[in-house]
């Protein structure tokens, strides 16, 4: 098929309003988040439905065309945008963005894939429920985005990644075909649970449309408070002895360094200090029923004793939501304050929390030997063992030849995580960044596995070529 007959035929499907192909009309869906990629697209398709998804997925299947579903674009290893071709339709799913049904007996909303995150979460509080799932990138990420890369947060510790928050999907598998797997179910082993083979596939494997997801009891209080401490191992002791304390009141414990820090201090607009310096930071956050002023005494009772026993510097507890929101702004504005400082290399590790600590010393001494001056971004979640470990260059250094050092930067970082039996991505996925930095650490075994999943749903290869495999 020629290329304008596929444009026509799409056309026919979501209307020609819905088919962008100028290139101020096609720009804003072309490049990434972080300025890092750039693709090409025959044209951008903006169906209003699943059966509209499906018609779009069979008419691009008749062409040989492949086909790159996209959300809210704020995937961070370029796993949204399509190669230099022009050959891929880019197929965005912003517009399928109704609430389809929110059942507060069974805890569950149905939700569209186009639905932006934070829309997700007012919908359920609404509702007098809590959608837990919160990333920094809320008010622009959509579900569909968040499932197809299994996103995690600053609330996993609580209630899990994306996987663990989704019941059933819809899916618009590659041939055009339509799964209706969108059960509100806690409890069924009728077979493979299918729904997770998409959950995390980075659209590789069909187009997510729809979602029932898990709703939990809105939490009446909050406590939120910021720690000084010495050290990431400090942060792990303190996370067991937090644990050990509130349970599953442990919402949030997030990591932040000085380094981190301090970058938000000079690129966001607004940011204070909360406290006097310190090498590292921790931002704990409880949540649940009773009052914010007993859950407040609570975590105030512990600090004391914490800060008593040596174990903390300082710390600060928030007096008001307004004064939380503060704190939480200091932590999730890390990724926008190192964008604005320059180029850099991000990695996104995990390994087991009790060796958090190991990571950091042995990652920060190779790197800090290798290049010296490299400024150390790390930050995140210690309570899922997740910490984003960024680099900036040296103050002095020249961008050019800094991100030329990645290949050797990554290997450094990511020969320690899998010497520490961890994943060189908790969360952001392989995308176009680590599809060939996989292959060092996974095994062939699973390789091949992942392989012979792809072939059996996508046996042509049209669905988001060139990313993960
Ligand atoms: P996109 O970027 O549009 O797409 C991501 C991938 O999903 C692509 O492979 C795409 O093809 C596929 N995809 C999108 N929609 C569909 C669909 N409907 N069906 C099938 N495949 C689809 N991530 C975290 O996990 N935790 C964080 O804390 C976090 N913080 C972030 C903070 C900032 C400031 C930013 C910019 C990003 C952050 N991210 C984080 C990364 C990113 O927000 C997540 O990966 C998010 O889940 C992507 O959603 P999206 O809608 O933007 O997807």
């Amino acid at each position: 098929m020629e290329d304008g007959t596929l444009i026509e035929a799409l056309a026919a499907i979501v209307g020609p309003e819905q088919v962008l192909t100028a290139d101020g009309d096609t720009a804003p869906y072309l490049g990434d988040w972080r300025g890092r990629y750039r693709g090409a697209a025959l044209c951008v398709v903006r169906p209003g439905s699943t059966a509209e998804v499906a018609a779009v997925v069979r008419a691009c299947g008749a062409a040989g065309a492949p086909i790159v579903p996209q959300g809210g674009n704020t995937s961070h290893c370029g796993a949204s945008i399509p190669d230099l071709t022009g050959r891929a339709v880019l197929v965005s799913l912003s517009r399928m963005n109704a609430i389809r049904a929110v059942d507060a007996a069974n805890n569950t909303i149905t939700v569209e894939a186009g639905c932006v995150l934070q829309n997700v979460q007012e919908a359920a509080e609404a509702a007098g429920r809590l959608f837990p799932l919160s990333l920094a990138a809320e008010g622009s990420c959509q579900i569909g985005g968040n499932l197809a890369t299994n996103a995690g947060g600053v609330q996993v510790l609580r209630y899990g990644n994306a996987r663990e928050l989704t019941l059933g999907l819809e899916v618009v598998l590659p041939d055009g075909e339509v799964w209706d797997g969108l059960r509100g179910l806690r409890k069924d082993n009728t077979g493979y649970d299918l729904k997770q083979l998409f959950i995390g596939s980075e659209g590789t494997l069909g187009i997510i449309t729809a979602a029932v997801l898990k709703l939990f009891p809105l939490p009446r209080a909050t406590a939120t408070a910021w720690l000084a401490i010495d050290s990431a191992h400090t942060a792990v002791r303190l996370l067991s002895e937090l644990q050990a304390a509130f349970g599953t009141a442990l919402t949030a414990c997030e990591l932040v360094s000085d380094v981190s820090l301090g970058l938000v201090l000079k690129n966001i607009r607004g940011a204070r200090a909360p406290l006097a310096d310190s090498p590292w930071h921790l931002l704990v956050e409880l949540s649940g029923p009773g009052e914010d002023a007993a859950l407040r005494e609570s975590l105030e009772r512990f600090l004391e004793s914490a800060l008593e026993a040596g174990e903390i510097a300082d710390a600060v507890v928030a007096q008001s939501s307004e004064q939380a929101g503060q704190l939480w702004t200091l932590r999730e504005s890390v990724s926008e304050a190192q964008k604005i400082e320059g180029v850099s290399i991000k990695h996104d590790i995990s390994v087991p929390v009790s060796r958090i600590g190991e990571f950091l010393d042995r990652a920060g001494a190779a790197l800090q030997a290798a290049y010296p001056g490299i400024r150390i971004v790390a930050f995140g979640h210690v309570g899922d063992g997740n910490l984003h470990y960024n680099q900036s260059k040296p103050e002095a250094g020249e961008n050019a030849a800094f991100i030329a050092a990645q290949p050797q930067v990554n290997r450094i970082v990511h020969d320690i995580v899998h010497d520490l039996g961890g994943s060189i991505s908790a969360e952001h996925g392989i995308g176009q960044l680590k599809r060939e930095e996989i292959l060092r650490y996974k095994s062939r075994v699973e390789m091949d596995m992942m392989r012979a999943v792809k072939q059996a749903l996508d046996p042509r290869g049209m669905m988001n070529p060139g990313k993960v495999l």
